[in-house]
């Protein structure tokens, strides 16, 4: 996918790229990750100490309408947080793992297929498809197993070993 354009595409938009707009731009196209607002307040405060947190979050909003940013919940892992990403990726999954928060990028042809698919079975033209999928990591997978069985053994145990929290009294 093309990565210059996006300050033409801000111009046609009619979007003014403010030094504050271009810190937080750079910041999400750079970043590999997925910051959530605060994270990026912390990041560029440190490019420019006279930001502040509302500047921050209004110039997230203004870029997302932009269509310079994507915006995602990532399945909500952690809460109501929203994070930001470029829009100069090309499409992918999120992977997110709901124990840890652990987030993988799928990047694939299945994606490209479900498009096609879509389009073609509601004759539907498609801008934007943003695909979440939630799970558990192989390393939390085994850690669950763990505390099942921990769990289930508690569970049996409790009601002749007088050492399990709660066995005693109520
Ligand atoms: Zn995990
Ligand atoms: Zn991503």
């Amino acid at each position: 996918m093309a990565v210059s354009g996006t300050k033409d595409s801000l111009k046609q938009r009619g979007v003014r790229l403010t030094r504050q707009r271009q810190i937080l731009l750079d910041l999400i196209d750079q970043s590999g990750e997925h910051l959530d607002a605060e994270a990026l307040f912390q990041l560029a405060k440190k490019k420019d100490p006279k930001l502040n947190r509302v500047t921050v979050y209004r110039t997230l909003k203004l870029l997302k309408a932009g269509g310079l940013v994507d915006e995602l919940d990532l399945m909500h892992h952690a809460g109501d947080q929203h994070y930001y990403e470029t829009r100069l990726k090309q499409e992918h999954a999120h992977v997110i793992c709901l124990r840890c928060g652990k987030i993988e990028e799928f990047f694939g042809d299945p994606l490209r297929h479900m498009r096609d698919q879509i389009e073609t079975h509601f004759g539907f033209q498609i801008v934007l498809a943003r695909t979440e999928v939630g799970g558990y990591c192989a390393h939390c997978q085994v850690l669950r197993a763990q505390e099942m069985e921990e769990a289930a053994r508690q569970g049996s145990a409790s009601s002749v070993d007088s050492r399990a929290p709660g066995a005693r009294g109520g």
